[in-house]
């Protein structure tokens, strides 16, 4: 649904809302600000705080649940929404898909597929949180999964590496070390983390993508297991693509 004409109106270009915070609703936004039959509105959560910012328009913040959200398409006269936040991001979705549904408009879903273990992995797969926080045996834990989630491990006696881009919130693991790093992290880099930490156990978000994949190779490569937390199902149909994502816009029928 890329610009139309109208008698009276002119031309009138597709409003889209990109839900975003990854990689590739960055990269959507920078497409859709490209293409003249488009207006792209990215939408942070606001959590991070030196976000890396999109191409074109952004608004920061909550909406206000599903009621704030549904009132902020009309208001902001939005034509589709596409939803590429974090696969583990689920309560957005969730509004996103309430909220497009009342307004009669389209709703895409982008995202990255998962990770997919390889020959030689030794993932444990876990569903939640606190199920990877009851997995733990071994004594010195990688833990990056990000910023959200860490206080599930609160309670754990190992001692954690605990890597994310701000510090995460309080109650933190007793004993653990904070390193505040932004990805994307290539494979001599985790190779050597690994074994500077005499890591044990490594736990990871099933987030998928490319960069922070280096991770799982480094751990496969030291016969590390893993601790996968699998991600929440997603509502609807997805694509996993940019491109994908936009050929949908372009001609959703
Ligand atoms: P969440 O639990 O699904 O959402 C909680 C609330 O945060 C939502 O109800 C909404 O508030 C607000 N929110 C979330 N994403 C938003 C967005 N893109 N724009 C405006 N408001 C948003 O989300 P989360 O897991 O806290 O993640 C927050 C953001 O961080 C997401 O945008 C996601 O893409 C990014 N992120 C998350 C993870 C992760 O592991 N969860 C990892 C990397 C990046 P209202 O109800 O007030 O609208």
């Amino acid at each position: 649904m890329p610009g139309t004409w109208s008698r009276g109106a002119g031309y009138r270009t597709s409003r889209v809302l990109v839900l975003g915070g990854t990689a590739e609703a960055r990269a959507l936004a920078a497409a859709l600000d490209a293409d003249p039959g488009f207006a792209v509105v990215s939408s942070l959560a606001g959590r991070v705080r030196d976000p890396v910012l999109p191409v074109g328009e952004v608004r920061v913040g909550g909406f206000g649940g599903v009621d704030g959200l549904a009132d902020w398409l009309a208001e902001n006269k939005i034509d589709a929404v596409v939803d590429a936040t974090h696969p583990f991001a689920a309560q957005i979705s969730a509004n996103a898909v309430t909220a497009t549904q009342r307004r009669k408009i389209p709703l895409i879903t982008l995202q990255r597929n998962a990770f997919e273990p390889r020959p030689g992995d030794r993932w444990i797969r876990v569903t939640s949180l606190a199920a990877a926080a009851d997995a733990l045996t071994d004594e010195r834990v990688f833990l990056t999964i990000g910023r959200q989630g860490v206080s599930a491990f609160a309670g754990n006696p190992q001692w954690f590496l605990i890597r994310a881009i701000d510090p995460p919130d309080p109650p933190l693991p007793a004993r653990h070390e904070l390193l505040l790093r932004r990805g994307p992290f290539d494979l001599p880099t985790e190779r050597a983390l690994l074994a500077e930490h005499g890591i044990d156990v490594v736990v990871s978000k099933n987030s998928g993508g490319a960069l922070t994949v280096a991770k799982l190779d480094a751990a496969r490569e030291a016969g590390l297991p893993v601790v996968m937390i699998e991600r929440p199902p997603a509502d609807g149909p997805t694509v996993s693509t940019v491109a994908e994502a936009l050929a949908r816009l372009r001609d959703p029928s």
